[in-house]
């Protein structure tokens, strides 16, 4: 990892290089927290072309999380947002970036589940096929909640972890708030070696965590076709 003209370069062995637009962020912020995240973690960030925003208006939200994911942005309050905290915020929000793929497939199985008639039209005012929708919209469908095998396995593993669940704040139980967390959180864990749920994760959901890796290795794949 090299930094130069406000643009950092991550090099693949394979000797892909790609870049990242780090131009609005401060110089403490580079040094501290994007040195500290894993290569891997800033190679996803350029090879889905996720653009990173520092953003004062982003506010903790009650699981003391700063920082966000949209639809191919990154934005994370500077004011929150240094030393180890920061790298774990950075790596979960590429979590959520790594979740939201292109999988046409999904989404057309997603859509038609909820409809009796595939080629039912949606909207009153604009009618539309569920093709044109998905043209309009595009076809975001998060992997974590697309993928069977994590959803059975997860419910398994919820089960036991609720007969005997560990006396530990909120924030380490982040993780079961949700599947799209979950990914997050997993993610991070992988890529990086922690996250605020780190211990739940690897005491209660070894195998759901063991489907998210086999999930994003996957989801890596594809980006690389
Ligand atoms: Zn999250």
């Amino acid at each position: 990892m090299k930094i130069n003209g406000g643009k950092l370069y991550i090099s693949k062995n394979n000797g892909e290089e790609l870049s990242l637009d780090v131009s609005g962020f401060p110089p403490n912020y580079v040094k501290n927290t994007f040195s500290k995240v894993s290569a891997s973690v800033l190679y996803d960030i350029a090879k889905t072309g996720t653009s990173l925003k520092l953003n004062d208006q982003v506010a903790a939200d009650d699981s003391g999380t700063n920082g966000f994911y949209r639809r191919g942005q990154i934005q994370l309050d500077p004011n929150s947002t240094i030393g180890e905290r920061a790298v774990k915020l950075l790596a979960h929000e590429c979590g959520h970036m790594c979740d939201d793929i292109d999988d046409k497939e999904n989404a057309v199985k997603a859509i038609k589940k909820y409809l009796e008639d595939p080629f039912a039209t949606i909207g009153v005012d604009k009618p539309r096929t569920v093709n044109e929708l998905l043209e309009s919209q595009g076809t975001i469908h998060p992997v974590s909640i697309g993928d069977e095998t994590l959803k059975e396995t997860f419910a398994k593993e919820y089960e036991n972890y609720k007969k005997n669940p560990p006396n530990v704040n909120s924030n380490s139980k982040y993780a079961l708030t949700s599947l799209n967390e979950f990914f997050a959180e997993s993610y991070s864990l992988l890529n990086i070696g922690d996250c605020k749920s780190a211990y739940v994760i690897a005491k209660y959901f070894p195998e759901s965590f063991a489907r998210i890796k086999e999930l994003m290795e996957q989801n890596r794949a594809l980006r690389e076709k």
